[in-house]
């Protein structure tokens, strides 16, 4: 089978053409990527992927890309809250316009579309596990687009049949997720900070809790929603069901690298959530099969990735 998969070039799609790789049902991949925040490297030595760059707004790109496609997993999007204050309309036009886009293409080549949602769409709703059956309240306008994404998603099931599955991402966190920008994650963000031997920067008390899940559980899921065409006329959680507050995940990294770690506190952020974590039942019942990798685990993969491909030598020398 052909699969697309637009942002790619990103870090959970760039881990996901890996995973597909690997799998003998899939023949060909395409990935659709601007590259604006993703990188053409990331997808260095992987001989069997096309990389066509463009963007998803372009509907006559589009159209060429998914001929013959039977499954598109859709992962491009402006991906930052920040960003998303600072520009709400350029957020707008790529995560919403650009996915009626994508799944208009899946529409006229009949294909599968499994699409990224957000554990951003509930904002800030704290007390217990999050499910998919609460309000959607979106703190941001990146949560607004996440909520329209889903929507149109559930949409095409219902108006066109087209099959989909709208999965709410959680914190995502693994190789290849980048950390040199003013947005990123906290995971990468912490890591640097590490490596390089300044203080880890906290927004807020270091309450906070996120349900972190490993990529590998994320691309082992979206891997099975493409292959089994899995559908659900409401939105999946998709996450690691083990929440964290950020003073315990400075604790697991100090365990992972052996050492003590300098924490500066800053002022909490606009349109940071308090507390995010996710009710597993509706994933549990859909894909049965994936146990999540724990979180030490995933530091430690994590970690031996950036010791590999991005610490200096002489960062690595001081580490031990
Ligand atoms: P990423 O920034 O690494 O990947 C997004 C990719 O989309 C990038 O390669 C970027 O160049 C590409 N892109 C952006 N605009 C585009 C356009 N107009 N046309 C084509 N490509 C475009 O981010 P990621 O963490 O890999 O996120 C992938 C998806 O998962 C996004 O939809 C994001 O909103 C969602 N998500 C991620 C997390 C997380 O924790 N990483 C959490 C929730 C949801």
């Amino acid at each position: 089978m052909k699969v697309v998969v637009t942002g790619g070039a990103g870090f959970i799609g760039a881990n996901l053409c890996r995973v597909l790789l690997g799998r003998p049902e899939v023949a060909e991949i395409v990935v659709v990527d601007d590259l604006s925040t993703g990188a053409a490297e990331n997808l260095d030595g992987l001989a069997g992927v096309t990389l066509v760059v463009g963007s998803i707004t372009d509907p006559v790109m589009l159209r060429k890309v998914f001929e013959g496609c039977s499954a598109v997993a859709h992962l491009a999007a402006r991906p930052s809250v920040p960003l998303s204050i600072a520009d709400p309309v350029a957020s707008h036009h790529v995560n919403v316009t650009g996915t009626v886009q994508v799944l208009e293409a899946a529409r006229a080549a009949g294909a599968y579309a499994v699409v990224a949602s957000s554990s951003a769409v509930y904002g800030d709703q704290s007390g217990a596990p999050q499910h998919e059956g609460l309000p959607q309240l979106p703190l941001s306008p990146y949560g607004v687009t996440k909520v329209a994404t889903e929507g149109y998603a559930m949409a095409y099931l219902r108006c066109f049949g087209v099959p989909t599955l709208a999965l709410r991402f959680f914190n995502v966190f693994g190789p290849l997720q980048p950390a040199g920008h003013a947005y990123a994650a906290v995971i990468p963000a912490f890591l640097a900070a590490a490596l390089e031997g300044r203080p880890l920067q906290v927004f807020g008390d270091g309450r906070q809790v996120r349900d972190f899940v490993y990529v590998d559980t994320v691309t082992e899921v979206l891997t099975q929603a493409i292959l089994g065409r899995v559908t659900s006329p409401t939105p999946v959680n998709l996450a690691s069901g083990s929440p964290t507050d950020l003073r315990e995940l400075i604790a697991q990294i100090e365990r992972v690298l052996d050492r003590h770690l300098e924490v500066e506190y800053l002022d909490a952020r606009t349109g940071d959530a308090r507390e995010s974590q996710a009710d597993q039942t509706r994933l549990r019942s859909l894909f049965p099969g994936v146990v999540p990798v724990d979180l030490h685990t995933g530091l430690r993969r994590t970690v031996r990735w950036w010791q590999r491909e991005q610490t200096p030598a002489a960062a690595v020398t001081a580490l031990g």
